[in-house]
């Protein structure tokens, strides 16, 4: 038989949610069903007791009398099964086998009531109402697989044909309209299940779009872990949890490492095979806790395990092996809450940052974090949020270092290196907020704040009749991405009525290495409006001499590594020779920083180079104190500056 017929004729197997389904349709029908039924057995019996108190018997209460406990059969099985109706439909854990048999129990009660009065009515010669008004009950608000319907109404029409017949004469009338009703109710019942199996389809199918995208929401596709929404969402409930203590809770961020390498070696498929793999350890590491996937190769897991720092290690230790040609590894970092007013996203925003922060580390795989990192962390948070108020309220302050003429060590031109003097945290030197500023790509704020300063502060000393020096101002290389810094550098020079000539620019090599567009031209205008370029911190990094091919700069800065530890390197003096014999052979004209005593400024001189920068001549300070020291002759001006 064809699948289509099999349905047609519902010999097809339900699964669950269609079993479920059929069950309640068919509970909610019986509800109807037997409150019918248990009003009209209520009704009648009603009235036999009051007929019997009150009037003499009558012949029809007698025949009622006589037939007593068929309505009381009835009632009671109509009693039965609205209890278990509404118990089930109510949520109450009860057996759908039960549930079917009542059902076919309770039918099969009716088609015999049915029956049993309507023979009587028949031989009384009276209508048969009774035995039809069951049949449309129990064929026509139940929905039964066709066949069985075929088969209760074929039965019943055919049993009680041959009752009647026993009973009476049946008319070729009677038996024609019999037929007909026998066809409409079966055929109403047909459409009656017809109709709920269309529904229980369609609604299958939406449970399963819903589940599905339920599960979208809550969950990871790749993995299938938890999103990281759902995993805040759980997280909160575990810190609210009173049941468990919040000493046994350890939020725990996994990062792989070198992960960008691995999928550029294997390609994509694999790379999310890994990523599955992981997912899949972490699961069987922390069975019973919540693990989550929060993005790309970033696994979050809450863990109430004792012995955490051992599941650790074992997972380390089994991801580190996994890479074949290209090392890969896993960080942690872990967060432990202190109270249960912890909110789950800060949580993992400390994991993560204690995660961060064993990142550089070869062999630092395993960071909780501590009371450092809290004041770090929180250090940070307070930057990002107070940097426009920091300008607003003048918190940033420029500090100006001196460079001097090696030959002469009068000096020629300043540094403005930024501090942020805070009324919570006090001075602040730019490793502690630059960093920061960069990541979250606010470090044009602040210096757009500095060629403010340092406009001003040259106005003031043009204003009072002392020698301008030139200033030399630190750019990043965000800021040519944020702003147009070199406008907002002319702006400000015309409206302080700076020659552009009174600044330079640094810029530091770490920025350069990459080729950038947008940089070269800015580069360009800068020099076309009459600003020097200065490389910062040159052999900083991985430096490549094709910088001073590429890009032409005006004075190289050396960065100060290379005078650590001079002394006893003749490497070293060989090297920083080098360095100045190039960039004097390309006209470059040469600084070196970080000079700290006597005999690097006299080496430094000898070898040729041209400016020296360093505690040796003066620490950076405010404008006030370099005046001062103008002022008291511990700083000579050079003549031509
Ligand atoms: P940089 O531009 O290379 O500045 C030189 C750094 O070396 C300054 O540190 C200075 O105080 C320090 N220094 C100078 N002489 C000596 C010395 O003899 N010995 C030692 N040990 N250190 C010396 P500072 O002021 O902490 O600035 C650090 C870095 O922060 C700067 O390095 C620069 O890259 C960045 N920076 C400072 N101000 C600004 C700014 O306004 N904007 C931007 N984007 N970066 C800035
Ligand atoms: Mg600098
Ligand atoms: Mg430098």
């Amino acid at each position: 038989m064809s699948q289509k017929w099999r349905k047609w004729l519902g010999f097809q197997s339900y699964d669950e949610y269609q079993k479920e389904y059929y069950i309640r349709t068919n509970l909610q029908s019986g509800i109807y069903l037997c409150i019918i039924v248990s009003v009209l057995e209520i009704w009648m019996l009603y009235n036999v007791f009051k007929n019997m108190i009150t009037h003499e018997i009558s012949r029809t209460t007698r025949w009622y009398v006589s037939h007593i406990s068929s309505y009381c059969v009835l009632l009671f099985m109509a009693l039965i099964m609205l209890w278990y109706a509404i118990s089930y439909l109510r949520g109450k854990k009860l057996s759908r086998r039960v549930g079917n048999f009542l059902i076919c129990t309770f039918s099969l009660i009716c088609v015999l009531f049915g029956m049993y009065i309507s023979r009587m009515d028949f031989s009384k010669g009276e209508q048969v109402l009774s035995f039809l008004t069951m049949m449309i009950f129990v064929g026509c608000l139940f929905a039964w697989r066709p066949w069985i319907s075929l088969l209760i109404n074929g039965i019943s029409f055919l049993a009680f044909y041959y009752i009647m017949a026993d009973v009476g004469n049946i008319s070729y009338a009677l038996k024609i309209n019999y037929f007909i009703i026998f066809i409409s109710i079966f055929s109403v019942s047909i459409n009656t299940y017809e109709q709920r199996r269309m529904n229980v389809e369609i609604d299958e199918s939406l449970e399963a779009s819903n589940i599905r995208l339920r599960e979208l929401a809550l969950k990871d596709e790749l993995t299938g872990l938890y999103n990281m929404n759902y995993f805040y969402q759980e997280a909160d409930k575990t810190i609210a949890d009173e049941s468990i203590s919040i000493p046994d809770m350890i939020f725990l961020f996994f990062d792989v490492v070198n992960f960008k390498a691995y999928n550029e070696q294997y390609g994509f498929i694999k790379g999310n095979e890994f990523l599955k793999h992981i997912a899949e350890l972490l699961n069987d590491t922390f069975p019973n806790d919540i693990v989550s996937r929060f993005s790309d190769d970033h696994f979050m897991v809450l863990s109430t395990h004792p012995d955490v720092e051992a599941k650790v290690s074992d997972i380390i230790e089994k991801i580190s092996n996994d890479g074949e040609d290209v090392y890969i590894g896993i960080k942690v970092g872990a967060y432990k809450p202190v109270d249960r007013d912890c909110n789950s996203k800060i949580a993992c925003d400390h994991a993560r940052y204690a995660c961060s922060q064993n990142r550089q580390a070869y062999n630092e795989t395993y960071k909780i974090y501590d009371d450092k990192m809290r004041r770090t962390y929180h250090l940070k948070q307070y930057i990002i949020n107070n940097i426009d108020n920091a300008v607003k309220e003048g918190y940033l302050r420029v500090y100006y270092q001196p460079i001097v003429d090696a030959n002469t060590r009068e000096v020629c031109e300043l540094e403005a290196l930024l501090r942020w003097i805070d009324p919570k945290y006090g001075f602040l030197s730019p490793g502690d907020f630059i960093p920061t500023l960069e990541e979250f790509r606010q470090i044009h704020k602040a210096d757009m704040a500095v060629i403010d300063i340092v406009c001003r502060d040259i106005r003031e000393v043009l204003d009072s009749g002392l020698r301008p020096i030139p200033v030399s101002l630190n750019f990043s290389r965000l800021d040519f991405e944020l702003t147009n810094i070199t406008n907002y550098l002319t702006e400000q020079e015309n409206k302080y009525d700076i020659p552009s000539e009174y600044i330079h620019i640094e810029i530091t090599e770490s920025a350069i290495i990459e080729d950038f567009a947008e940089l070269k031209s800015a580069m360009n205008s800068l020099r076309t409006a009459s600003h020097e370029i200065w490389l910062d911190d040159f052999g900083s990094g991985y430096s490549s001499l094709n910088i001073l091919k590429d890009y032409k700069f005006d004075v190289l800065k050396i960065d100060m590594k290379f005078l650590e530890h001079i002394e006893n390197s003749e490497a070293g003096h060989t090297i920083l020779k080098s360095i100045i014999d190039m960039a004097n052979a390309l006209s470059i004209v040469t600084l070196t920083e970080g000079v700290e005593n006597d005999s690097h400024a006299i080496f430094l001189r000898d070898i040729g180079c041209k400016y020296l920068q360093g505690y040796l001549f003066g620490k950076p300070a405010p404008i006030e104190d370099f005046k001062e020291a103008v002022k008291s002759g511990k700083y000579h001006l050079k003549k031509t500056a």
